[in-house]
């Protein structure tokens, strides 16, 4: 049995308190990891202090080297990080899984390296020149969750670090092995104390992101975590990226032939078995087309095995923790007790151990019931009819979140119509959830501040300086 370290100043860490880790899908112990204390998040942040004017002052080229080495490193490694993800995480290798989700770390790894990020003359006339330059903030604290463990560390790590700061890291304790030899293999290919990682649970997070050497905070988790952020960062006036929870809402157009669009709502849906920030949570249709929706989903989901995602054939996994999985079933069971709600099952054979809870539809339900209006964050899809599309677009903006939101439909004028009209960071057209790295990407209302990925996601890890010059 494994056990695993932090690391703090490119050297492996431990401590006197061990966390065990099972997997979600069979119950097994897979490993150990040591348990970060409040001297080693001061470490951390004093190491990566220390680190932080040296790795600024090497020019833009010298870092994105680093940051590519660290893409081959990744590429390396990439069957073996997957392999812990499923059995830590449990989401299936295949799939849109575990390997996609390393190919995705490694394109977010890429991109970034191949971005500039340039001084802008921001005003000139004949008596001054404004130049803006982008500074690097300092330390940055990152926080990530437990659904996409790997992947939104690389979201928050590169970014920061080709922009000259350096990074402590604190990973979920719910999936903290994967994320800590993803972060030792990175380690290897960077200067010590470029990148510090810290392991622990909200303890430990929040006396990061209070500590007043911390200049930047990117953190990605629950609307409630990213309120204690936003308190955190009272104590040192950090710069805030928060990405934070959805409900997202699709749209179907009238009269849409829901065989043709059945997999893209699918996996929009069902992603990572729904634990997806930006996962389609609300799919709303007109009333006509109820039973069609329902019949092409119910056809589509036979097709797709769920079970141990270390089996080739398995494409759905478990709900990742205990918590997440109560907290679905009573969201069910709620929805169960009233008389309006149907509940469609369409393969209720789901393997006896593990956290698993089959695809399951529900209609006869609105906005207002708390299968609708929570962010479920699993296995479940309401369908909600609608009547106008101006009853559709009331309820798709009806709740205090905006991460994403679609639009499904061939009438091209009306999509246009009804996307511009949706209260989201980002609006896809007969897809859902898709997210690239060189486009930006972040939430409205309560989903959180900042944007991600791009020329835009450099800029939220830089500070503003203008140079301004007398003609
Ligand atoms: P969470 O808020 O419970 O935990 C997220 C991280 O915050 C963990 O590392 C946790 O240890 C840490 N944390 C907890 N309390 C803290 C505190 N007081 N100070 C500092 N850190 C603290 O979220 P989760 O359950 O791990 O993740 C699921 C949530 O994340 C969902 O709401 C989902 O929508 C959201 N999410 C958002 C995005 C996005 O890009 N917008 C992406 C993925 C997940």
């Amino acid at each position: 049995m494994n056990t695993f370290s932090y690391i703090i100043n490119g050297v492996d860490k431990t401590s006197e308190e061990l966390n065990e880790v099972f997997n979600p899908a069979t119950g097994e112990l897979i490993g150990k990891y040591y348990v970060s204390t409040i001297d080693d998040v001061e470490e951390a942040i004093a190491s990566a202090k220390k680190q932080q004017k040296s790795w600024a002052k090497l020019n833009q080229e010298e870092r994105d080297q680093y940051i590519l080495n660290v893409a081959t490193a990744i590429t390396e490694n990439k069957s073996y990080l997957a392999e812990w993800i499923t059995k830590e995480q449990g989401k299936p290798l295949n799939g849109p899984g575990s390997n996609f989700e390393m190919e995705a770390c490694i394109g977010w790894t890429q991109v970034p390296a191949s971005l500039n990020l340039t001084d802008e003359v921001v005003f000139e006339d004949e008596t001054r020149k404004d130049v803006l330059k982008r500074l690097p903030i300092g330390v940055v604290a990152a926080i990530t969750p437990w659904n996409w463990p790997l992947m939104i560390a690389i979201w928050q790590i590169i970014p920061s670090l080709k922009m000259g700061n350096t990074v402590v890291i604190k990973p979920s304790e719910y999936t903290t092995i994967a994320s800590l030899e993803l972060f030792r293999i990175i380690n290897e290919v960077l200067p010590a104390g470029v990148l510090n990682v810290v392991t622990g649970d909200g303890k430990i997070g929040g006396h990061l992101t209070a500590h007043r050497d911390i200049s930047k905070i990117m953190f990605t988790g629950s609307i409630a975590t990213g309120r204690r952020i936003i308190e955190a960062s009272m104590n040192n006036m950090a710069r805030l990226t928060l990405e934070c929870g959805g409900n997202d809402a699709g749209i179907v157009l009238p009269k849409t032939d829901f065989n043709a669009i059945a997999e893209g709502i699918f996996w929009g849906s069902f992603l990572n078995m729904g634990q997806t920030c930006a996962a389609l949570k609300r799919l709303y249709v007109h009333e006509d087309d109820l039973d069609q929706a329902v019949e092409a989903l119910t056809n589509l989901t036979q097709n797709f095995k769920m079970g141990n995602g270390l089996m080739e054939d398995v494409v759905l996994g478990p709900i990742q923790n205990k918590m997440q999985y109560d907290k679905v079933l009573a969201l069910i069971e709620t929805t169960k007790a009233n008389p309006k709600a149907k509940v469609v099952v369409p393969n209720p054979t789901i393997p006896e151990s593990g956290y698993f809870i089959p695809i399951t539809y529900i209609t006869g339900v609105d906005n207002g019931d708390p299968i609708v209006d929570e962010e479920q964050f699993g296995t479940v899809l309401p369908i909600i009819t609608y009547k106008t599309m101006e009853e559709a677009i009331e309820k798709a903006n009806g709740l205090p979140v905006g991460l994403g939101a679609s639009v499904w439909g061939n009438d091209e004028k009306l999509v246009e119509e009804v996307a511009h009209q949706l209260e989201a960071g980002s609006v896809w057209i007969n897809q859902h959830g898709a997210i690239h790295p060189f486009v930006p990407f972040g939430g409205v209302k309560q989903s959180g501040y900042g944007v991600e990925f791009g020329i835009e996601g450099l800029k939220a890890v830089t500070v503003p300086k203008i140079i301004s010059y007398k003609k």
